[in-house]
């Protein structure tokens, strides 16, 4: 067993119960269609490395015991290999120091919504709810890159500091968080107020003013 962590938890108990708390919301994501076939992945971080899903992994069949476990230059020490968007994930822990665990999906509304044209690069969602200021915030576009290509780390790393999600253009979103729960939670936030905006793209819309969005971040003391 490894060392005591500061509630009481061994690392290896934490990382096992982690571990397992992947499999459990990529199967919950996969059976209510936020995740199809082989897409999004999810990652958190551990006291000697971090865990991420293996390439290819369908997120509704994940095996705890065989996650992709990586140190922090991105070199596998145990599981299956990685994902391909690993670089995304640690570009974005690198900004981040309070982000526990980051989720990438390619979602129907929140991918449908990164590929309309004529969006604010700086904040492509409108403040439509009070949970979606609460729980993701400002959420600027990155611009479309390929799959695979470095250069969307370097596009990601300037905002990532200062937003806690992003959305990438025709792709989907990637959200990070304190907390696993937390970035699955804002992931779906995400999902429901892209949803919301199609939905109502054809009706006149009242969004939360200014003042309404200032009394939030105060009240519960935003961050993001
Ligand atoms: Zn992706």
């Amino acid at each position: 067993m490894g060392e005591a962590g500061p509630n009481g938890m061994s690392n290896s108990a934490r990382e096992q119960l982690l571990r397992e708390r992947i499999v459990s919301h990529g199967r919950s994501l996969f059976e209510r269609g936020l995740a199809a076939g082989s897409s999004g992945n999810i990652s958190a971080r551990l006291d000697d490395g971090w865990l991420l899903t293996p390439t290819d992994s369908c997120l509704g069949q994940l095996d705890p015991a065989r996650l992709s476990k990586l140190d922090w230059n991105g070199k596998l020490l145990s599981g299956d290999p990685p994902s391909k968007e690993a670089f995304l994930h640690r570009v974005m822990y690198g900004e981040r120091a309070g982000a526990n665990a980051i989720v990438h999906l390619h979602a129907t509304y929140s991918a449908a919504v990164s590929c309309m044209d004529g969006l604010d690069p700086q904040n492509c969602l409108p403040p439509l709810t009070a949970y979606f200021v609460m729980k993701v915030g400002r959420l600027p576009l990155i611009p479309y890159h390929r799959p695979g290509d470095v250069a969307l780390a370097e596009a990601i790393r300037g905002l990532a500091r200062t937003h806690s999600s992003l959305l990438l253009a025709n792709h989907g979103p990637i959200v990070s968080a304190p907390s696993l729960e937390a970035a699955v939670y804002a992931t779906e936030e995400l999902e429901e107020t892209a949803k919301l905006f199609l939905l109502l793209r054809d009706a006149p819309v009242r969004t939360l003013t200014e003042a309404q969005i200032a009394e939030l971040r105060s009240v519960f003391a935003l961050k993001h």
